[in-house]
Formats: C-alpha cells, sequence, structure tokens
C-alpha cells in the first residue's frame, strides 16, 4: 500500500498526510469549515475557473507567430 503524500493544510499551512484522514485535504474539520467560509469572499471570487465565454473575441484573432512578439 502507498503512503498517502504529504501535503499542505489549505487553511492552517500544516504540513501531513491528511488526505488520509476524514477532512482531506484539510488537516482538520474546523479548518475545512474556514475555508468553505471563506469561499465568498472577495480573493475567492477572481479565482473562479474558466468558461468558454470567458475567450469570446479572441477566437477571430488570425492564426500567427506574431503572438510570440513583445510588441
Ligand atoms: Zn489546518
Amino acid at each position: 500500500m502507498k503512503p498517502m503524500p504529504k501535503i499542505k493544510c489549505p487553511t492552517c499551512k500544516q504540513v501531513g498526510d491528511w488526505f488520509g484522514g476524514d477532512h482531506g485535504p484539510f488537516c482538520s474539520r474546523r479548518c475545512r469549515l474556514v475555508d468553505l467560509g471563506e469561499w465568498f469572499n472577495e480573493e475567492h471570487r477572481i479565482s473562479e475557473p474558466l468558461r468558454p465565454e470567458h475567450f469570446s473575441g479572441f477566437e477571430d484573432l488570425p492564426p500567427g507567430d506574431y503572438l510570440d512578439q513583445t510588441e
């Protein structure tokens, strides 16, 4: 059996094999609830997953090497 990898608790940054616990990837129930409570804060809003409509307006760009240029 493979040992659980050590990860950092997203809330309190403690390192341990939290995936093997009841609250993985968090180290404890408290840390998991803290993170859920912060989900609606401003700093979490910007990390929403990208969706196709976020790229609308870009699909008409012609392909070309200019994309690699800095100007
Ligand atoms: Zn924690």
